[in-house]
């Protein structure tokens, strides 16, 4: 059993985990950003505590969070979605708990899920990458996250990739991000429909990403080659990553894993053509089990791999 919480941007979900990686009971409260650090941070402290108080042998709670960690993993270091800077959260917390406090990455925790219960189980080396409004990465080696010298280890949605034609909100150009999220998806299509490429995307002007994903299964020919671009510069960030470090297996998670093996089949295609020694290491690359619960299943299962 274990003790896990997921904040976000809206709501912060925590959950008690059984051996098998099942939720036994959830509690969820909307994260009130606008009030201020102190008031997320009692509203952390009384949902903790209600779950211990189902599971009073826990002696840890793990949680995850959208933001960088300090390398000791005690402060979060920067986290945009709540405003927050430099914010002593472990500390903060254990004054008010009878609890050890382990902080992970979201995406990390995803990874973890994965690993633990999940479509990477039984391997010790697995990468994830989430891919949504932006990029995620997850990092384990050996059964161990990796998270560096200095706690950014994993940004692989901070890789450059090549130019592109916009600014990754980090402020850089040419993050993986930029290519490979839903948000780079759409922009892509607007751009190129500006540009005066015919498409049944012009019908609507809010398309989303499920919208485009339809549209190239459908043959549209700006939305296919939308959709290739995506794939070609994840096949590519595969490629280094493997270069790099050699993992068994990856596993693709967040919104666009939805896609399926329509994305899936062109993802491995690009890796293949880019690795050195292809024969050899293509890893395996999969798509995550886990849909909604990997951020608390993951936190509650953080111990078991730092
Ligand atoms: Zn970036």
């Amino acid at each position: 059993m274990g003790i896990g919480i997921d904040i976000g941007g809206t709501a912060i979900k925590g959950g008690i985990v059984d051996h098998n990686g099942v939720i036994l009971e959830e509690r969820m409260v909307n994260t009130q950003n606008q009030m201020g650090y102190a008031q997320v941070l009692s509203d952390l402290v009384l949902l903790i505590k209600e779950l211990h108080h189902f599971s009073p042998e826990e002696t840890t709670v793990g949680i995850g969070i959208p933001g960088i960690l300090s390398a000791d993993g005690a402060t979060v270091v920067s986290c945009p979605n709540l405003n927050w800077k430099n914010r002593p959260l472990k500390k903060d917390l254990e004054k008010e708990l009878s609890l050890e406090v382990l902080l992970v990455n979201d995406a990390t925790a995803a990874c973890i899920a994965e690993a633990a219960f999940g479509s990477t189980r039984g391997r010790s080396s697995s990468v994830m990458l989430t891919l949504g409004t932006g990029v995620g990465g997850g990092v384990i080696i050996n059964d161990r996250v990796i998270s560096g010298a200095h706690g950014v280890a994993s940004e692989v949605g901070h890789m450059i990739m090549a130019e592109n034609f916009y600014n990754c909100n980090c402020g850089k150009n040419g993050c993986l991000e930029t290519f490979a999220s839903a948000t780079a998806l759409i922009r892509y299509c607007h751009k190129r429909l500006a540009e005066g490429v015919e498409s049944d995307l012009k019908t609507s002007e809010n398309f989303d990403a499920r919208r485009i994903f339809e549209a190239a299964k459908a043959g549209d020919s700006l939305a296919l080659a939308a959709v290739n671009r995506l794939a070609r510069y994840l096949g590519w960030a595969i490629a280094n990553i493997s270069d790099l470090i050699d993992p068994e297996i990856f596993t693709i998670g967040g919104g666009l894993s939805g896609a399926g093996e329509f994305l899936l089949e062109r993802i491995k295609a690009e890796t293949k053509s880019r690795l050195t020694y292809p024969a050899s290491a293509m890893p395996e690359i999969v798509l995550a089990s886990f849909r909604n619960d990997a951020g608390v299943v993951g936190a509650a299962n953080l111990s078991r791999f730092i």
